[in-house]
């Protein structure tokens, strides 16, 4: 039978971009440009991996986004994934961590799956809480931050590296796991692959399709409130320190100034 592999990959605004809140304190996505999170990206190569490494599978990339997240889908399709779905609704607006949760793993319950693999955490949020209330609210074992992962005989197998020491983890499927920056480069697009994604398929959603009521999501259904939030001061020119043979003491000196040292 043919292992099913979800990927979930998340469409976050360019860091690069001015960034900017809304009113309501919901990150502005209107105002900036967006992509596939990077650290998504390990994901769907751990997952394409993994999938040319089984007899039969399929890598379906899955995200809770707006409109333009179905650029975020695109990339992952070209690089070689074989369908996505897109979860898209008005009142997604201000869903935080916990409501994401749900959204995903109600899609993923009904996209049907034996693998969940996921990002060690977004490149916007960070907070790296996704995967396990996934996993929770599926009920199956999670076994997050793998540096090296494969499966084989229905298990999942992977290695978590901490500071003092490497795990060697496995979980049986149905399983969520998680892959580090750590994994192994992403690969680029090739143009065939580029070319291909533009006739894969992909499904939208809504909160109906998922029979979520609109009150458990959004601002509305948040646990978490942004009670303020202050813009960064913008940059102020640094300090030149001209060498004229005191270089060095001034460096020292400006280092110790700033508490470096
Ligand atoms: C339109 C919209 C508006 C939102 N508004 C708010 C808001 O106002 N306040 C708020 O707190 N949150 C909001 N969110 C949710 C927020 O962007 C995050 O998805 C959520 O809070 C998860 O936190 P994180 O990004 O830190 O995830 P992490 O736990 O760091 O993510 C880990 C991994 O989980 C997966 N993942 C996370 N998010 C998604 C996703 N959306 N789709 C697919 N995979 C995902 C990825 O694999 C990722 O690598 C909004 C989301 C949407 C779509």
């Amino acid at each position: 039978m043919s292992l099913r592999i979800v990927v979930t990959v998340k469409y976050v605004p360019d860091a690069t971009g001015d960034r900017h809140f809304a009113d309501d304190l919901t990150v502005d996505r209107d105002d900036v440009d967006g992509l596939l999170s990077e650290l998504d990206e390990y994901a769907v190569e751990q997952a394409l991996q993994i999938a040319e490494n089984a007899d039969d599978a399929e890598v379906t990339v899955l995200t809770v986004g707006p409109e333009d997240a179905k650029d975020a889908l695109r990339k992952a399709l070209s690089m070689g994934a074989d369908k996505a779905i897109h979860v898209e609704d008005d009142d997604l607006h201000g869903t935080d961590a916990i409501g994401t949760s749900l959204v995903l793993a109600k899609a993923i319950e009904k996209a049907g799956y034996d693998l969940v693999i996921s990002g060690m955490a977004s490149t916007d949020g960070t907070m790296g809480v996704v995967p396990a209330l996934v996993a929770e609210r599926l009920g199956v074992p999670q076994v997050t931050l793998l540096s090296e992962v494969s499966v084989e005989d229905g298990v999942v197998k992977g290695r978590r590296d901490g500071d003092t020491a490497s795990e060697q983890l496995e979980a049986s499927l149905p399983a969520v796991v998680s892959v580090t920056d750590q994994s192994g480069e992403a690969r680029y697009p090739s143009f065939k692959g580029i070319m291909a994604a533009k006739k894969k398929p992909v499904e939208s959603w809504d909160l109906s399709d998922l029979d979520i009521e609109a009150e458990e999501v959004g601002l509305d259904g948040a646990f978490t409130k942004v009670e303020a939030a202050t813009e960064r001061p913008a940059r102020t020119a640094g300090t030149i320190v001209k060498d004229e043979g005191e270089g060095g003491k001034q460096l020292a000196e400006f280092l110790a100034s700033q508490k470096f040292i």
